[in-house]
């Protein structure tokens, strides 16, 4: 229980004044109150006895209280209070996981008494030092844990399962960017911890569920788990997904494995502020040579953090080499695209690969992924992107791993309207474009564009042949994106069947009633003769 409290502050004597006393309830909604440590006080656990190691305990100042043994019947009101209205011991728990701890020691005389006065006055109880009653009893001066109040619609929210709560939903903050707060309902009960952001119009994301206050060591088992489950999956590669965010219950952080090497991401201040627990659990657990924070995307700006790469453990070279389904890649882990390489895309491509014959056409191939893996069974790959790093890539890949792959730099859009006017055919045809719907507000033209791009594909393919055609925009759902393919498919006048519905790699799993974390579709479809 100690490792619940937290130690260190200054005391803050004034947290106190001020505060409403006793068992109304207002005391309820208290953001400070008063740590009881009992040897046997009913269901009040010990948190710390006098001796050596107390401070150790509660990491702070110890003030053992010489209170007269008569006292010590204050604390049994107390207790016994609350026991008429039913709440008198989880009051005093709640208090206790709710304040964060210092132990008072060899404060002068003067100050420790005005600290006795007030404990005993702002919170009902007293301390005691005798044993008389076989009791040893402890105040523990309060420094203030962060909290958060959110209305009851954001209470409905979290039982719905969902991690995040909105400003909106925000009744009042104490608490400062970046903080792990106690997140409680509006009638005061706590609902768990979470990390807080000022600045994002997601306030809290929610690290832990109940009454015990989530601290840096949970962190740490949290990456554990998450590491253990990536182990269990038996992945045929040496670059995957890690940690996926709210999916490990470590929200806003990314983490990804590239050979010996890792790549975090940390999108929130609260996370941000606890990468160093973080990179000291991934380097306990994996010795990675190096670790690098990705720390650039965009979403960054928007919890006013820094946009930077930085390398935060050892040493990361500019190229990692690593491997997918035999085929070998060299990945620029701090210029590529997201962290490197489009993990999440990993067991689509070796699916897609099953179907892979004759002519084959990559769309939007970045590094080449889908080209390297589904080329080695065709007898022609063309690769289109519009980036030429990208195709430079394609190209250094291709030869790297005696893949013939035809890889040229263009816009796909006029490029397949391009090869339709020619007259050409394929046998397979791969869309993995880029997020077309990245807001609600693009959602319309964005699928006017995978509506053209799929019209154009399937136009192109021969009779019997696949097209693996793919939306990483979470904006437009499962269904949303199988209508625009059925439209696609009404247009080109083509008869198409399902063959696979996929999604994102087993390593970035789905969080149920999360639909944001479902954003990857591929559809593998076959057009009949
Ligand atoms: N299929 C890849 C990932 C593709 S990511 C893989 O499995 O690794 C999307 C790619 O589309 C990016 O490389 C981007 O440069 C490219 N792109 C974006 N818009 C494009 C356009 N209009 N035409 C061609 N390529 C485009």
């Amino acid at each position: 229980m100690a490792a619940t409290l937290i130690g260190g502050a200054q005391p803050q004597l004034e947290n106190l004044v001020g505060e409403t006393e006793g068992d109304d309830a207002a005391a309820h909604r208290q953001h400070v109150g008063v740590v009881v440590l009992a040897g046997e006080a009913g269901s009040v656990e010990v948190v710390a006895e006098r001796g050596a190691n107390a401070a150790d305990l509660v990491g702070g100042n110890l003030l053992a209280l010489s209170a007269a043994a008569e006292h010590d019947a204050a604390v049994g009101a107390a207790i016994d209070d609350g026991a008429a209205d039913g709440e008198a011991d989880r009051r005093i728990v709640d208090r206790r996981l709710a304040v964060g701890a210092e132990v008072v020691d060899a404060v002068p005389e003067p100050r420790q008494r005005r600290l006795e006065m007030l404990l005993q006055q702002k919170a009902c109880v007293v301390g005691a030092d005798s044993d008389s009653h076989g009791r040893q009893l402890y105040y523990v001066e309060l420094a203030m844990v962060p909290a958060v109040v959110i209305s009851t619609r954001g209470e409905e929210r979290l039982r719905s399962g969902h991690p995040w709560i909105y400003r909106t939903d925000v009744a009042d903050a104490r608490a400062a960017a970046g903080d792990i707060v106690q997140v409680r309902s509006a009638r005061g009960r706590p609902l768990g911890s979470a990390l807080f952001s000022d600045r994002s119009q997601i306030t809290l994301r929610m690290l832990a569920y109940g009454e015990a206050l989530a601290d840096a060591a949970l962190v740490g088992r949290r990456i554990e788990s998450a590491i253990a489950f990536r182990e269990s999956l038996g992945i045929d590669a040496t670059a995957y997904r890690l940690v996926h965010g709210e999916a490990d219950l470590l929200p806003s952080l990314i983490v990804d494995r590239y050979g010996d090497y890792l790549v975090v991401q940390a999108l929130s201040q609260g996370m941000d502020r606890l990468l160093p627990e973080v990179v000291a659990a991934l380097s306990d657990t994996l010795h990675p040579r190096g670790i690098l924070a990705r720390n650039d995307p965009r979403a960054r700006s928007l919890e006013g953090l820094e946009q930077r790469v930085e390398v935060l453990a050892g040493e990361v070279p500019d190229v990692v080499a690593v491997t997918e389904a035999g085929i070998a890649y060299d990945v620029d882990v701090r210029r590529g695209q997201k962290t490197g390489l489009f993990l999440d895309q990993r067991e689509n491509r070796v699916a897609a690969a099953a179907y892979a014959r004759g002519r084959m056409l990559d769309c939007f191939s970045y590094n080449g992924g889908f080209a390297l893996v589904m080329g080695r069974r065709c007898t022609e790959t063309i690769a289109f992107d519009v980036s030429e790093d990208a195709v430079t890539r394609v190209k250094e890949n291709a030869v790297r791993n005696h893949v013939a792959v035809d890889a040229r730099v263009g816009n796909v859009f006029d490029e397949l309207r391009g090869l339709e006017r020619l007259g050409e055919r394929f046998d397979t045809i791969v869309l993995d474009p880029p997020a077309f719907a990245k807001n609600k507000a693009a959602i319309a033209n964005a699928t006017a564009g995978y509506k053209e791009i799929n019209l154009r594909a399937l136009k192109l393919l021969n009779p019997g042949g696949t097209l693996v055609t793919c939306s990483c925009s979470y904006n437009i759902n499962e269904a949303a994106f199988a209508e625009i393919v059925y439209d696609a498919s009404v247009d080109a006048q083509a008869h198409v069947t399902v063959v696979e519905k996929r999604m994102q790699g087993r390593d970035h799993p789905v969080l149920l009633g999360v639909p944001e974390t479902y954003y990857l579709k591929c559809f593998i479809l076959r057009k009949l003769q």
